[in-house]
């Protein structure tokens, strides 16, 4: 059933026309300036959907500027009943209309996970079990820590505890906190679940007055007030969902355990500030000099970068300034005690003796 056709071999606008035939898998064509040619049924796609009364554009996946223009209409009946395909002549509008629901649903999950995930952590944070608070704190410790010795002398404890107890006088409300020194030659400190605070031995060694350490403590301790180490897990949760709708995997193990600590401890610049600023209002209220605090912050600045051999979870961390950022912006917001205030000392001599040598075996 041979029928005439026309053919556009895509390098010239001329028009050959054509004798076409079809067996059972091939389109076969030839003209008096056009060879044997072979066109697979497989390989056709149509220009526009066969319309009745239309002419039928063909073109084929290894010619794609080639066209055939189809005008019988038995043929083309024949054609497109043997080949399933090029019934429905898919047109880029039917194929975004499609994709256009599946893409726009994943966009519509995503901006809503986005907006939950902005605004939300803060407030999930608070609803969070104690319990939960407890033991993922527990866990976040214990890898942080990787193995690493807790300082303790009786001493050194008692130090601690007055310590403590010194800033709760400016923060009556003060959350239930644990402090653990762990024996780390990296100079560090952080809040994580649970009202944890972790500090380092070097930390403890690099401060030349207990208000440095109080000053420290007191900020970790402000980060336990906002619940900020709760809120930065239940955001990354939610980034890993994120995530995985975007890549369509479960984020794997491709991040060490170290590098997502680090990311999890590392707080926003907003945080550091509130953190920063439940420091200095506890110890002008406990009358504890908070120049301690800028002292400390100063010193840090100068020895930054030095790391000595350490855990790999320590040193994924850094020091101080890594996991609390925004250094000198923050100095600069620590002011003196008001004139007159009487500053009283975080510790006494002994108490702070004891404390510098809790390491100490
Ligand atoms: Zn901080």
């Amino acid at each position: 059933m041979a029928v005439s056709a026309n053919y556009f071999d895509g390098q010239s606008a001329k028009d050959h026309p054509v004798t076409l035939d079809m067996n059972g898998t091939d389109l076969l064509f030839s003209g008096t300036d056009v060879s044997p040619t072979r066109w697979s049924l497989n390989g056709l796609y149509p220009l526009d959907p066969p319309s009745p009364g239309q002419p039928f554009r063909l073109t084929h996946v290894e010619r794609p500027g080639a066209r055939l223009i189809l005008r019988d209409e038995a043929f083309i009946k024949t054609l497109v009943a043997s080949s399933s395909h090029l019934k429905g002549g898919y047109s880029w509008a039917d194929i975004s209309h499609v994709f256009g629901w599946i893409i726009g649903g994943l966009v519509a999950v995503a901006t809503i996970t986005y907006i939950c995930m902005a605004l939300l952590p803060d407030r999930i944070a608070k609803i969070l079990p104690n319990d939960w608070r407890n033991r993922v704190g527990r866990q976040m410790e214990t890898a942080v820590v990787e193995g690493a010795r807790i300082c303790s002398t009786p001493k050194g404890d008692a130090a601690l505890s007055t310590m403590i107890d010194n800033l709760a006088q400016g923060a009556p409300d003060m959350p239930p906190i644990s402090v653990h020194i762990y024996d780390v030659p990296i100079l560090n400190a952080f809040a994580v679940a649970g009202g944890n605070i972790i500090m380092t031995r070097e930390l403890i060694e690099k401060a030349d007055a207990p208000e440095e350490v109080a000053g420290v403590l007191a900020h970790e301790i402000g980060h336990v007030y906002h619940l900020h180490p709760e809120a930065q897990l239940v955001r990354l949760t939610g980034m890993q969902v994120l995530a995985s709708i975007f890549t369509g995997s479960n984020g794997g193990n491709t991040t060490t355990n170290a590098a997502l600590l680090a990311t999890i401890l590392t707080y926003s610049r907003s945080a550091e500030a509130e953190a920063d600023a439940y420091a200095r209002e506890t110890m002008v209220k406990a009358s504890i000099d908070p120049m301690g605090l800028k002292v400390f912050f100063e010193k840090i600045l100068k020895i930054q970068g030095d790391m000595k051999g350490s855990s790999s979870t320590f040193k994924a961390l850094g020091n101080l300034f890594s996991t609390h950022p925004g250094t000198e912006e923050r100095i600069k917001e620590i002011t003196p005690l008001p004139a007159g205030q009487v500053a009283v000392p975080a510790l006494t001599p002994d108490e702070w003796q004891a404390l510098k040598t809790i390491c100490v075996r």
